[in-house]
Formats: structure tokens, sequence, C-alpha cells
């Protein structure tokens, strides 16, 4: 075992698939060898074991990841020269336990998307077919576990980023209950909405990647402090870690207008699977979810609106040269720096709270928030955990949704949760033949009881 040939043997292969997929937007290659040498220091003085829980694992972050010494770009212009002056925590603890970071990965411009089409650096590739999208906004983050780019990654998301990438490539990607993974150093979309989370080939590996990034933060008054570990739950055959599990199915989400046939058999298939293993199969009502979209497409847009004033070419981002004047200097840097999505987002959040407006759209999308958090509460009542679809379909086309409004629905199903502030991830489904697209089912479930979705995608795996 050495950390230094792991990392040849991850840049090899980055050379050789990275020119097809695009996943990185740069390689950390000083940064990775420098934790390679500090492995195999340990290694050779036999003090390994008290390295950490990633020790020698290859990993990879989102670019809205600040790691020091590296760009972090958001995949815009606004950003492409920023370097960072620190770690963001979840990078700190990764790299604390012994990860060797390889780079940072390609994304929707601040993760304003669900194709990674968005980016100012061009688009990331579905390693399955490359002529369609890996999904977004952390499709690069997804790509490169599908294509073997990396060995763990890390992605944000704050209505399906990190879940609706995973389905379309076909790996784990877990979204955790808002407040287990401090958002220190993460930049910023919608504060109240965004979690960081792992992505992995296996629900251990996510597991233990989750164990080793979460925890309380003085940064981050949202951050937690929980006494669990999650891959110590995944334990014994599937049918002893269903004991007593109550799985919870959604007619509202399995019923939904837009759910494509081969999604809705496969949920089906795991549902069915999970029956068979044991588990108790409940039905439970979200009325209140059908509005997640509409509340969403309100708070997100407004705390976006909030978090990207800072880029005023001033203090952070692209500055335009020919400003005379401060007004000019504003309105110049950001049309050139931010993209048409970025700016479509701003400009509805700048609508949105302006006065008159926000009593019509930005107070009720809070109250329908609190109803779809108390329809959540109500459900898990009853059960411990819900199977439903992740996305509507499988990865499209390059240039199939053009009409923003189209592309929005990617997420019809994973946006109230990060509404209500809960945890779920996306799971893999097999393959049904050898050409089928790759299919993820979600597992969602009560806040700070993550150890429940990781059980079931355990089972299932
Ligand atoms: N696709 C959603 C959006 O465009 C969610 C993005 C995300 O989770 N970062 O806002």
């Amino acid at each position: 075992f050495s950390a230094k040939r792991i990392v040849d043997a991850y840049y090899a292969r980055i050379r050789d698939f990275e020119p097809e997929i695009h996943a990185y937007t740069q390689l950390t290659s000083t940064q990775a060898y420098e934790a390679a040498k500090r492995v195999d220091d340990a290694i050779a003085n036999g003090t390994f074991d008290e390295l950490g829980l990633l020790a020698g694992v290859p990993i990879a972050f989102k670019d809205n990841m600040n790691m020091q010494g590296t760009n972090t770009t958001c995949s815009s212009h606004m950003l492409e020269h920023y370097v960072s002056p620190f770690d963001a925590t979840c990078v700190a603890n990764a790299l604390h336990a012994g990860a060797l970071p390889l780079g940072k990965l390609n994304m929707d411009e601040f993760a304003f998307g669900s194709s990674t089409e968005t980016s100012a650096f061009g688009a990331t590739h579905n390693p399955w077919d490359t002529s369609r999208v890996p999904g977004g906004s952390s499709g690069g983050s997804a790509a490169a576990i599908s294509a073997g780019l990396a060995s763990v990654t890390l992605g944000s998301d704050t209505g399906g980023s990190i879940r609706q990438p995973a389905s379309f490539c076909g790996c784990i990607g877990v979204k955790p209950s808002y407040g287990i993974v401090s958002r220190y150093g993460v930049v910023a979309f919608g504060s109240s909405l965004d979690q960081v989370g792992p992505f992995a080939r296996s629900v251990r590996d996510a597991a233990i990647t989750l164990d080793a990034i979460k925890g309380y933060d003085k940064h981050d008054v949202t951050s937690q402090h929980l006494n669990v570990n999650y891959a110590s739950v995944l334990q014994g055959d599937a049918r002893s870690v269903l004991r007593g599990m109550r799985i919870g199915v959604v007619p509202e989400f399995m019923d939904a207008q837009g759910l494509h046939a081969d999604v809705k058999e496969r949920v089906h298939d795991a549902i069915c699977a999970l029956e068979r293993m044991g588990a108790h199969i409940v039905e439970v009502s979200l009325p209140d979810a059908r509005a997640a979209m509409s509340a969403y497409y309100v708070l997100g847009p407004c705390e976006a609106f909030s978090n990207l004033a800072r880029f005023d070419s001033v203090r952070y981002g692209h500055a335009h040269v020919d400003a005379t004047n401060l007004e000019d200097r504003y309105e110049l840097s950001r049309s050139e720096g931010f993209g048409a999505e970025a700016k479509r987002r701003i400009m509805l959040g700048s609508y949105l709270l302006s006065a008159g407006v926000y009593e019509k759209y930005y107070y009720p999308a809070q109250q329908v928030r609190t109803l779809i958090t108390r329809d959540y509460v109500e459900a898990f009542k009853q059960v411990d955990t819900i199977v439903c679809p992740v996305a509507p379909r499988v990865a499209f086309k390059f240039g199939e949704i053009s009409d923003p409004t189209a592309m929005y629905l990617s997420d019809m199903f994973t946006i109230s949760v990060n509404i209500a502030g809960n945890g779920a991830m996306s799971f893999p489904m097999p393959p049904k033949s050898p050409d089928s697209l790759p299919i993820g089912v979600q597992i969602m479930c009560p806040q700070f009881k993550d150890e429940n979705m990781f059980k079931v995608a355990y089972a299932l795996e």
C-alpha cells in the first residue's frame, strides 16, 4: 500500500478519461502528493492506525468549497481567479481524516441548475453516455465517481443537486439532514437550504465519508453535534437491519404527473424488495409537497440574491477593466461575470424581495415551508423512512431541455426535503438490461435520523 501510487494511478486515469468527461475544473496535485507523503510517512513509522477515517482515500471537492491555495470558482467567470485563503470545514475535516485531494469538481454556475450545462467552463458529460448530461448542479462530483476519477467526492444540495446527479450517474449521493455537515467555507446559494454530502460507489464508503466530515463547527451556528456513527449501523444481513422498519410510500409522488414509467417501475421494484426482506410498507401522505416547487423558486432566488450581493468586484469577484466610477464598476463587472441563469436568479430574488412584492410571494412561501415541514413531521410519526423517485426521468441529452421552468421540474421529488430540512439520499438500482441508463431511488429520513436511510440503502445493496 502506497498513497503516492494511488495518487499516480488516479491521475493516470484522469488523464485518459477527463477529456471526454470533464468532471474537474482543476487538479490539485501539489496538495494530493503532500497528503500522500503524510500517509506514506505514517506507514513507514508504523503510525498509520492513528490517521483518520479517510487515510489514503482519493477525494475531490465540488468547486464551491474552499480549499486553501486552490481556485474556488463556483464554475463562474465571476470567481475564475479567486484563490481560497482557507479550508471549508468539510474540506478541512476530510483532509484531517487523511484524504488525498485530487482536485475541484465542475458544477452548474453557483449551483444553479440540474445538468451542469450552466458551468462557465463547459459542461460535464455523463460517463454512461457522453451525449447526455450528468445531472446537476453537482454533475462533476457524480461523474467523477461513476467514471472512477475519484474514490469519494463531496457535493452540495440546495434543491436536489446531490441526489439528482447521483441518480443520473448511477452512484450513491447523500444529502444529510440540514445541520449535520458545517456549511462554513462553502459558497452560499440558499443558506437555509444548502447542505454538503458525499458521493460514493458503495453505501459504506458514503457513510464513512459522512462520518469524517460531519459534526458541530463553531463557525456554523446551524451545525449539530450528534452522537452517531453512520458506518457502524451497516452490519449484519438485510433482514436484521430492516427488522421493525416502517417504510412510507407517498401516493402524491408515485402518481405524479411527469413521472416516467421506467423510473416508477424501479422505485416499485425497490419497495417490493424491501417488503420481501421484512420491512413494513405503509402509505403516507404529503399533501403540501406539491407546493414545494413554487415555494422553492421564491425562497431559493431570494436567498441567492442576498448571498450573491457580495460579488461586487471590490471585495470579491471579477472586475471590469474600463469602469470609471463605482456604479459602472458594479454593473459592468456583474454583467460580465455572471452567466444567464445566475442573472435570472438574481433578478428574480431582487424583484421578490422588493416592497409590496415581498408580502405577496416571500411571506406566503415561508408559510408554505411551515406546512411542508409539518407534513413530514406527521408522516414520520408513521414511518421510519420514505422511498420514492429521485428524478422524474433518466439522464437527458445535451440541449434537450432549454426552457428554464422545464429544467426546474427535474427537482420535483427532491426539493421538499430541503424545504423541510430532513435527510435523503439517492441509491442506484441495478440496471435492468446492459444498455439501460441509471435510475436512482430516493430514501428519505426524519431530521437527524439519517442512520435510517443508510440502513435501507445497505439492505438494498
Ligand atoms: N436544480 C435546483 C436549482 O437549480 C437545485 C440546485 C441545487 O440543489 N444546488 O436551483
